[in-house]
């Protein structure tokens, strides 16, 4: 793959993948997401900003989404802000929040004696807001977790169609400014006769569809957001010989997030936020979760996945297993 197609891939990195602890293994929720230059979080739980370092996803972020104000989703904000306040940072930060979110965000911005010196901007979300980021959004939906919180997913706008260069020619179209205005939907008039873009240009192409649920029970509101989604996250705290346990404090089993996946149609399926009974070997989640719906994987700290355009596949990059931390994830 050539590096022009790499740089226009959808990177999402696992820096977190335990449920409400560290283990030695696993760090809690965190989720790095990158898109042509633009750098994300999903999550910040504790030590966060060591595994960006680690897996290599740099500090030029611009925004945190967090899910839910559980210790585990949003301390590693702290230290953080204020490793990006050594570094010199001067950018605008901004950290989204469920509603009822913002007094201890800002509590957790401005915690201590120290003051960040760049701009931070809190800002809480309901289920229909839109943050736009030019030709994509990211978009927050409701979830099930007994507290205020949001899942969120990033979408694309739809792409252009594919523009036949060939058929144009043939129908006289010189190479140059015509083939843009018929690219973006004018016609053009060429000797006379006037060239319709449905003449050259296929339909719009759908956008990717990242989907990220946080901690939750499945519901059908989250089949709903993540519908046809290319990668969707879920939680999987237990497996389904826990599933009173995981009901009970509305989180998801592995069975329970495939039938979630299989409903909603979705290409790939990640498990995250392992409780630690499965840190070391997350095989039963992973065969729970592949009887329902075979496309499915549980994370470990340092994956990557990156997703190309369609048709292209989703390709699973299995670097930097916690044990191999040294190494350098291209
Ligand atoms: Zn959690
Ligand atoms: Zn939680």
């Amino acid at each position: 793959m050539h590096a022009g197609a790499r740089s226009r891939m959808i990177r999402v990195t696992f820096l977190g993948t335990a449920a409400s602890r560290p283990t030695v293994g696993r760090n809690v929720s965190g989720l790095a997401v990158q898109r042509e230059g633009d750098l994300m979080l999903f999550d910040c739980g504790e030590g966060t900003q060591r595994q960006m370092m680690r897996f290599g996803t740099g500090f030029g972020l611009g925004a945190i989404f967090v899910t839910h104000l559980h210790a585990d989703h949003f301390l590693g904000i702290i230290g953080l802000l204020r490793t990006m306040a050594l570094q010199g940072r001067e950018d605008l930060l901004d950290i989204y929040g469920p509603m009822g979110s913002e007094e201890v965000l800002l509590q957790t911005v401005h915690l201590g004696v120290e003051r960040i010196p760049f701009p931070v901007r809190v800002r809480e979300l309901g289920p229909r807001d839109r943050v736009p980021f030019g030709d994509y959004e990211v978009a927050p939906f409701p979830v099930r977790h007994g507290t205020p919180a949001l899942g969120y997913t990033l979408k694309e706008s739809p792409r252009l169609g594919r523009f036949d260069v060939q058929r144009a020619r043939a129908l006289g179209v010189p190479d140059g400014p015509m083939f843009g205005r018929l690219h973006r939907g004018e016609p053009v008039e060429v000797d006379g006769r006037v060239v319709h873009p449905h003449e050259v240009v296929g339909s719009p192409r759908p956008g990717r569809l990242v989907a990220y649920t946080g901690d939750t029970r499945p519901s059908p509101d989250i089949v709903e957001a993540v519908r046809g989604a290319d990668l969707l996250i879920h939680e999987a705290t237990f497996a389904e010989e826990e599933g009173a346990r995981a009901f009970e404090t509305f989180h998801s089993t592995a069975r329970g997030a495939a039938l979630l996946a299989r409903e909603a149609g979705v290409t790939r399926l990640v498990l995250t936020h392992v409780s630690a009974r499965y840190t070391e070997d997350p095989g039963p989640l992973a065969a729970e979760a592949r009887q329902v719906f075979s496309p499915t994987v549980v994370a470990h700290d340092g994956m990557v996945i990156e997703i190309g355009y369609r048709p292209d596949e989703v390709i699973p990059k299995e670097s930097g297993r916690p044990e191999r931390s040294g190494e350098v994830h291209e």
